[in-house]
């Protein structure tokens, strides 16, 4: 039986058991819906697994993004998976946040052409986009202390697979954001300016002093193998780390034996722009080190096939953690990001 659809002010947070929805935020631009699925768990075990008897409630994101896959993926398999009879606690799943985006395939929503991850904290009487992080802000925040963004690089950039998170002046909460961010074990934790941009879900959870964790885990708009297994199993092992599912948190990929390197790029001056629109051959790989001053690619002028290529050199040493992914790139899109490593 297919979900049902609902009122989103119509959605009991609080009954017991796993329920599916698809909650109808009317469009702008003409008469219908975009039906948003959410899925609500209240586990059925009394007591947590760690008998403390508090689970701090879990919300997951995918899509927020509509061609970044891994995410919607992950979080569509955690709606069918958990088993509230085996869980405690409450946690809530949705697996395509810019509905409208994921049916398009596009970053953006088409409806009204906003950013889905820019559009925090959200307007009642904004446009669809708005009304949805809306809801988010007023609905499911509040309902939640860990909030978890899957996301992936689409077609604005590879990355080596990493959770994210942004400086946090708060030390405990820095340091519970951190515990749960190495939970999906993957090769780096990274932490990124806030200054690139502002309206995006973890900022507005970060900012209520929530434990918010993003990520990316593949990107291309494809399906990476690697990256759907770290997004899935991690969030099964951030509702061990809490007790909200039995069992200790699990190494996740047994092939590397290091825990995930922490890395962070706090400074615009990391995030380089191209400086021509042209076609990008970059010579390195997400995840590499580069030394000061090493080649990190070439800009290609088409226009005349016998002209040297534009060398773009590393302006530091340090490892890639973002590189342009599309060949054909515009002045002033990001380049690529160079980070540093770092024990907070
Ligand atoms: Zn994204």
């Amino acid at each position: 039986m297919p979900a049902r659809v609902t009122d989103p002010a119509a959605i009991d947070f609080d009954l017991p058991g796993k329920h599916h929805y698809r909650a109808a935020f009317p469009l702008d631009g003409r008469w219908g819906f975009s039906l948003v699925p959410i899925t609500v768990i209240n586990g059925l075990r009394a007591v947590d697994a760690d008998g403390t008897g508090n689970t701090p409630g879990v919300a997951v994101f995918g899509g927020t993004h509509g061609n970044e896959y891994e995410g919607q993926i992950a979080v569509k398999r955690l709606c069918h998976d958990l088993d509230p009879a085996e869980m405690s606690g409450r946690v809530i799943l949705m697996p395509q946040l810019s509905e409208s985006a994921c049916a398009g395939h596009t970053r953006t929503s088409p409806e009204d052409g906003v950013n889905m991850n820019r559009a925090f904290p959200g307007n009642p009487r904004g446009s669809l986009s708005y009304r949805i992080a809306h809801f988010v802000k007023t609905q499911v925040f509040p309902r939640v202390r860990v909030v978890i963004d899957l996301h992936s690089g689409g077609r604005e950039a590879s990355f080596p697979l990493c959770t994210s998170l942004h400086p946090i002046p708060d030390p405990a909460q820095r340091a519970e954001t951190l515990e749960v961010a190495r939970l999906f074990d993957t090769p780096f934790v990274y932490v990124y300016s806030r200054q690139m941009a502002t309206g995006l879900l973890t900022d507005e959870a970060e900012d209520e002093g929530k434990i918010a964790v993003g990520g990316e885990f593949g990107f291309g708009e494809g399906s990476n193998v690697r990256g759907i297994r770290h997004a899935y199993e991690g969030v099964r092992n951030v509702l061990r780390h809490y007790g909200m599912l039995t069992g200790q948190p699990a190494k996740i990929d047994t092939s590397r034996a290091s825990a995930p390197r922490l890395v962070q790029a706090p400074h615009l001056a990391d995030y380089v722009p191209c400086p021509r629109t042209a076609i990008w051959e970059p010579v390195v790989e997400p995840g590499e080190e580069v030394a000061h001053g090493q080649l990190v690619g070439r800009l290609h002028d088409f226009g005349d096939h016998i002209s040297e290529p534009l060398e773009i050199i590393a302006h530091r040493a340090g490892v890639i953690v973002a590189l342009h992914f599309g060949a054909h790139v515009q002045q002033g899109s990001t380049l690529y990001v160079v980070a540093e490593d770092v024990s907070l």
